[in-house]
């Protein structure tokens, strides 16, 4: 089931638009909101949760309006936002079971559940300590904890590994995975970062400057347009890229003695044209495999369009 739904979203900060015409479905699972630092993604997030008001465009999370059934909305979702959101003077326990509490649970229910979602965040022995004596890594998770505790349906994470060393990024992202893969929440995650996107994620929405520039399956987004192949030679050759054209192929980049290579006809057509090229060009294949290019290629190629 889709998690969100969203068209023609326009957000101004005064003059400035951060988001434009943005049009997106946000499927259940766990989605990659991808972009550089200024992209937008924190604005959507917000928008979404009602803290922002659209300039223009309508949106649906969970079935509920955008802008109409805010309260409903944020009952049914945990947020955790890029910056601190604890309170002072607090311990864990309190502070999260506050949030329980806000989130529609009883005071005996948001107690309990506190527990349970410090002890899964790895916060269990530290949950008796105020929350301002954190590490910035259990600062994180504390976050985290907070927009679980009520059992959301729909978990909003904004840039959840902001600041952490390579360490915690790893236990965070590895939170993010179980919480979607074997609790079965849908995410909805934020990152400036390729490869938190790619370890953590299925799906992905690339935004950049405001607008949205790609989406769909991370395996989908790496497949490269038109079925190409790396062809890896025992050694460079100039003569191949030219027997290759000869042959109607197009090279597409090289690096080293790999060459990647488009037909137009069908994938064996490719590789027997490119076999042929390397015949004539008097090189040995050492290896012909389908081309796939890194979530950084598509990234690149999506914010470059
Ligand atoms: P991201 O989360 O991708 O880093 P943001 O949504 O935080 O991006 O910001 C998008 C753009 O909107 C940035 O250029 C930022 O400076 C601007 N912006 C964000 N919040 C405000 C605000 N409250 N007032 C004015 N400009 C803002």
């Amino acid at each position: 089931m889709d998690v969100a739904e969203i068209q023609g979203l326009t957000v101004r900060y005064g003059r400035f638009t951060a988001l434009e015409s943005f049009t997106a479905v946000v499927p259940g699972g766990c989605v990659g909101l991808l972009g550089p630092n200024g992209a937008g993604k924190s604005t959507f997030i917000r928008t979404l949760l009602g803290f922002v008001q659209p300039a223009a465009g309508r949106g649906t999370v969970l079935g509920h309006e955008v802008g109409r059934d805010d309260l409903a909305i944020r009952r049914a979702v945990g947020y955790m936002p890029e910056q601190d959101c604890h309170i002072p003077g607090l311990s864990a326990v309190q502070y999260v079971a506050l949030a329980g509490e806000l989130g529609g649970l009883s005071k005996a229910q948001a107690v309990r559940r506190a527990h349970e979602v410090l002890e899964y965040c790895g916060l269990g022995e530290a949950r008796y300590r105020m929350v301002e004596t954190y590490s910035t890594g259990m600062k994180q998770r504390i976050k985290l904890a907070q927009a679980l505790v009520h059992g959301p349906r729909l978990l909003l994470l904004d840039e959840p590994t902001n600041g952490l060393d390579p360490i915690g990024r790893e236990e965070m992202l590895q939170l993010v995975r179980s919480i979607s893969h074997e609790k079965n929440v849908n995410v909805l995650v934020s990152s400036h970062l390729l490869p938190d996107i790619e370890r953590t994620c299925d799906e992905a929405i690339v935004l950049f400057q405001g607008r949205l520039r790609a989406q769909g399956r991370i395996d989908d987004l790496k497949r490269v347009e038109g079925a190409p192949y790396e062809i890896e030679l025992r050694e460079a050759s100039g003569a191949f890229v030219r027997c290759a054209a000869e042959e109607g192929l197009q090279v597409l980049g090289a690096e080293h003695a790999v060459y990647r290579l488009r037909g137009d006809g069908a994938p064996e057509d490719t590789v027997a044209r490119a076999f042929r090229a390397a015949r004539s060009a008097g090189v040995q294949v050492r290896r012909a495999v389908p081309a796939v290019r890194s979530l950084e290629d598509a990234f690149l190629e999506a914010i470059s369009g």
